[in-house]
């Protein structure tokens, strides 16, 4: 796989300090893979070997199918399908299984090749990203001015400071915990307010910044990049 495809500029991620750049991170790669697979590469031996091998899960299949011509996804489906059928029902594979996925073909070991693809790139970035921290005051001074660190990437990101020296992790990690729980808190105040606005005594009360309290709250508990309202949108 061409290695640019999955190249981001830390600190382009952390420049718009809203919402979770993990999440921006994530949503980035999985734009640029859904593209990429669906584009040239799709015709590249090796990139189609590795389709063929892993297939998507299903929200994959949606992104692709919403990115790519549908001649690139039934090409893709083509050979993939192929591969299936070789591995669940080939006279080879039958004697010695007898249930008809006996081995890494079944259906519930659900392999995504943009998931697989992400993980990997996501390990990079974050490596990348520790190693800023640990050097850069800049840096640090970036990273501690984001607004969010929604709840699946401050694991994440708690979980990766294994990889920094000891006396650097501690300090990372007591500032990723910060992060996430103020803006919790934010949350928690903003669904709050949001559930009062619908007492008949706040019939003319200010909403704040507590409208899309539901798609934040969401957000920050799945890792779901939420980009903010529509102008004019109003649901509430
Ligand atoms: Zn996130
Ligand atoms: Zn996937």
């Amino acid at each position: 796989m061409r290695e640019d495809i999955c190249s981001i500029p830390i600190s382009e991620l952390f420049e718009p300090k809203k919402g979770c750049p993990i999440c921006r991170m994530d949503a980035m790669l999985e734009s640029r893979l859904a593209e990429y697979i669906t584009g040239a590469a799709m015709m590249e031996p090796d990139v189609r070997i590795e389709t063929n091998r892993l297939g998507f899960c299903s929200h994959h299949f949606d992104r692709i199918c919403e990115v790519g011509s549908r001649l690139s996804i039934a090409l893709i489906l083509e050979s993939h399908l192929k591969e299936v059928e070789e591995r669940a029902f080939s006279a080879k594979a039958a004697p010695k299984k007898k249930k008809l996925f006996g081995g890494a073909a079944a259906p519930e070991k659900e392999t995504c090749f943009i998931c697989e693809n992400m993980e990997k790139n996501r390990n990079h970035l974050v490596d990348s990203l520790l190693n800023l921290w640990g050097k850069e005051e800049e840096f640090r001074r970036l990273f501690s001015e984001q607004e969010c660190l929604c709840l699946h990437h401050a694991h994440l990101l708690e979980d990766a400071a294994s990889r920094l020296p000891k006396k650097a992790a501690e300090p990372f990690c007591a500032e990723v915990r910060r992060l996430s729980q103020s803006y919790l808190q934010t949350v928690e105040a903003d669904v709050t307010h949001f559930c009062r606005m619908f007492d008949y005594r706040n019939k003319d009360g200010d909403w704040g910044n507590s409208r899309d309290a539901i798609e934040r709250a969401i957000a920050y508990l799945t890792g779901r990049l939420y980009t903010g309202r529509e102008d004019g949108e109003d649901k509430a």
